[in-house]
């Protein structure tokens, strides 16, 4: 059967000739629908790197990228735009929330794009808010919440138009251990629900907690 996704010799250079770094080096493995994995290696092994492809954030300089059977690494930006707004979720460390916008609008956003009517879009914000548990931050902006709560509407954001897949880079890297363990049990409570959820992480709780580990080293699989 076909997996949901498959890279076939991955690869990823910044820069040219002597000063070019080589971030992936040749990585080849598949996801099925479903799975929860962790993506570890130390510092600059390349778990960011290897994210941003499966998200279409970049693009490979080599190598094949499909996903439910459709090629990824060759499409223009604005396909590679739409493939992301279509099936990925993405979270970040340090949350990217716009400051100047309320907890409400930051979650809204990903459905003002899509030209929602404003009333489904009220809904879904919702529903999500009551989910997160922070119904009652809708009005705060991002620099009156705590570094968990930020997390919780960056999820919410990431997560707004259902995607299939959920790709999320050290998300408890700027959380302490129990505000981690609360996004941990959100981000495992979606993969229960059925998102496909990569989580590339420093921490070894979070990785033996997921079904399959990827250790990256150098831009390579070890
Ligand atoms: P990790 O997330 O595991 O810390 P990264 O994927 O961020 O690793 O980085 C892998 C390697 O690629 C590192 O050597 C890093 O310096 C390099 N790198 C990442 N992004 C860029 C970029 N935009 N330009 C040049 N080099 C980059
Ligand atoms: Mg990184």
């Amino acid at each position: 059967m076909m997996s949901l996704i498959n890279l076939d010799r991955i690869q990823k250079h910044y820069g040219k000739g002597q000063s070019g770094v080589c971030a992936l080096g040749g990585i080849s493995f598949s996801i099925e629908t479903g799975e929860m994995i962790a993506v570890v290696g130390k510092s600059g092994s390349g778990k960011s790197t290897l994210l941003n492809i499966l998200g279409g954030l970049d693009s490979p300089t080599d190598g094949e990228y499909s996903f439910a059977g459709k090629r990824i690494d060759r499409l223009k930006p604005n396909h590679l735009a739409e493939f992301r707004r279509c099936n990925i979720g993405f979270v970040v460390q340090h949350f990217a929330l716009i400051d100047d916008m309320t907890v409400f609008d930051n979650i809204a956003l990903p459905l003002r794009y899509r030209k929602m009517a404003g009333k489904l879009i009220n809904e879904k914000v919702e529903h999500l808010l009551a989910d997160m548990e922070i119904s009652d931050k809708k009005k705060a902006y991002p620099p009156e919440l705590s570094s968990g709560q930020c997390q919780r509407v960056a999820i919410a954001r990431a997560i707004i138009n259902k995607p299939s897949v959920l790709l999320a880079d050290e998300p408890t890297g700027a959380l302490d251990e129990q505000t981690g363990c609360h996004i941990m049990d959100i981000i495992r409570n979606l993969n229960e629900q059925g998102m496909t959820t990569i989580i590339a992480t420093h921490d070894r709780d979070i990785a033996s907690s997921c079904q399959r580990i990827i250790q990256l080293s150098d831009g390579h699989i070890v």
